[in-house]
């Protein structure tokens, strides 16, 4: 459990940034105009032909910080990578700065960990979340969080796991 471990304290680190940000582009409500608050943390958003395997790269030029993101994402997906890659270039870039950050085998999970936690901040706020359900059976959480935040379903399932409101899908339950 250290990985998660690691990744909650430096998301607690995180998050008085994180709620700082939001609060400037939670006026106009949800989903976040991800994009326009990459471009207010200096990232410049550019959408380039990528391999088939890498949705979004993170690349430091003499220009500053640049994210490539591939074409070929749904809206929901592509929201996602910005969230993403802006959790790295926020809680990261102190730290390392890899030039490009894609989907290789030498993956440092400790960091997509911490990556996804910011994005799921970023993009699902959780009181935001609780606000959201409130009233809703449960069978239609995933598709609550879906909709009013723009992710995906699988993002959206995610979010109720860490909020503790579903199962994690691969859990094996032994059997008694
Ligand atoms: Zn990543």
């Amino acid at each position: 459990m250290a990985r998660s471990d690691s990744a909650s304290s430096v998301m607690q680190a995180a998050l008085p940034k994180v709620r700082a940000i939001l609060a400037g582009f939670r006026r106009d409500g949800f989903p976040v105009d991800v994009e326009g608050i990459a471009a207010s943390q200096g990232m410049h958003v550019m959408t380039c032909r990528m391999p088939p395997n890498v949705l979004g790269a993170l690349n430091l030029t003499s220009e500053g910080w640049v994210l490539l993101l591939a074409q070929q994402q749904t809206p929901p997906r592509r929201r996602w990578t910005v969230a993403h890659e802006l959790g790295h270039h926020l809680l990261h870039s102190g730290r390392a700065h890899p030039i490009v950050r894609t989907g290789a085998a030498a993956y440092d999970w400790t960091l997509e960990v911490e990556a996804n936690a910011f994005a799921r901040e970023l993009l699902m706020p959780v009181e935001a979340c609780e606000t959201a359900l409130a009233g809703h059976p449960e069978s239609e959480w995933p598709s609550v969080v879906s909709e009013t935040f723009g992710v995906s379903r699988s993002a959206a399932r995610w979010r109720l796991v860490e909020m503790k409101l579903a199962q994690p899908p691969e859990v094996l339950v032994p059997a008694l």
